[in-house]
């Protein structure tokens, strides 16, 4: 608390990260990273930028990589949007798309930073619970009656649930809100979802976010991106350049479309998660957790008989960090993101001691 800082300051309740310790020989499973690097051409790629230039600013509008994604993509340059991480294009799209004067409609569960961005740009919001076992319900996001959204967003899969929503469930709620943006996050989306960029030229109001941070092991460059109708795209610029005309400096740039550029390092480094990823679904259900169906790189699993929290803390004496969530309805959950094999194998033989113990 300060005198100096405004009232909008001491109004804020900012998102909490999951933590970057500083432990050597640490098992780090909280925070969705790839367990792998990125592609050997982006590396080459940012060396090669980190030249002379660099006393230049940045492309503000990032072409190259805008003309990376649309082909990528199947679309217009035009209908791409580029920020620091999708943090920052969802922020925009808070900001630009999504504040109405009906409630912008999410789930309970979904990703936490949603409702700080309803708290710093005082966005009405109404939060839709989820069924018991995590499902998103269509029926839950059509209108009923005079009850209608200002806009509509969750994540697919969801996090930290990790529960996917078919492609044909989606574009039900995307057709049956025709007034309203439906932004769908697809952080996790690579790691086993059918995308609803195709989806884009048919609904003006779909607005499609991802992250290089998640499938493309660039976390540490801050990269997303936004696919949608042009019209949406221009609102998310006008906003950017209300804010941030260089939101991507000349590293990201240059190492994210040599991201793109590099597909079958792409393709191959998800493949590898996920096959993990189902390796340690069957290990951590054969130690008798529940562990709930994962189309991302992380599972989201309790134990009947243990509690979740004094799970993590065991864990984490023997330097596992996983993520636990002290809210309503998964507080006896782990959230854990697949590692490698050995971090995966280092987890299951902790947990094994931990349980008998
Ligand atoms: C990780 C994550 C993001 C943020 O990604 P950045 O690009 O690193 O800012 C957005 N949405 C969801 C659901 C995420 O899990």
């Amino acid at each position: 608390m300060s005198r100096f800082w405004s009232a909008v300051t001491h109004g804020l309740t900012p998102y909490v990260p999951g933590e970057q310790p500083k432990i050597d020989n640490l098992v780090k499973l909280n925070t969705n990273e790839h367990p792998y690097g990125p592609s050997p051409r982006v590396i080459e790629a940012i060396q090669a930028a980190a030249s002379d230039a660099l006393r230049l600013y940045p492309d503000p509008n990032a072409d190259r990589l805008k003309l990376a994604l649309a082909a990528r993509h199947g679309v217009r340059p035009d209908q791409v949007f580029v920020g620091n991480g999708s943090d920052e294009v969802l922020a925009h799209a808070f900001l630009g798309l999504l504040k109405h004067e009906l409630p912008l409609w999410m789930p309970d569960i979904s990703y936490s930073f949603y409702p700080v961005y309803c708290g710093l740009y005082e966005i009405a919001h109404r939060i839709i619970p989820l069924t018991e076992d995590f499902t998103l319900r269509v029926e839950d996001y059509l209108p009923q009656g005079e009850r209608r959204a200002g806009a509509i967003i969750f994540p697919n899969p969801n996090a930290p649930t990790g529960r996917l929503l078919p492609l044909e469930a989606v574009e039900r709620i995307v057709a049956g809100n025709p007034e309203a943006v439906v932004l769908v996050d697809e952080a996790y989306v690579d790691f086993g979802g059918d995308s609803a960029i195709p989806l884009v030229d048919r609904y003006p109001n779909l607005l499609v976010v991802h992250t290089f941070s998640k499938s493309r092991s660039l976390a540490g460059l801050r990269v997303g991106f936004a696919i949608g109708h042009a019209d949406l795209i221009a609102g998310l610029e006008r906003v950017k350049n209300s804010f941030n005309s260089y939101p991507l400096d000349r590293l990201a740039i240059a190492g994210a479309v040599a991201s793109v550029e590099d597909e079958a390092y792409f393709q191959q480094s998800c493949r590898k998660v996920i096959a993990s990823r189902e390796a340690l679904s069957t290990q951590m259900t054969e130690l008798g957790f529940d562990v709930l169906p994962s189309a991302a790189n992380f599972i989201f699993a309790r134990h009947p008989s243990r509690d979740g929290a004094e799970l993590a803390a065991a864990l984490r004496q023997r330097a596992i960090i996983v993520r636990h969530f002290k809210a309503a309805r998964i507080d006896q959950f782990l959230r854990i993101t697949v590692g490698t094999d050995e971090q995966c194998a280092a987890l299951v033989t902790a947990l094994r001691k931990i349980l008998h113990a």
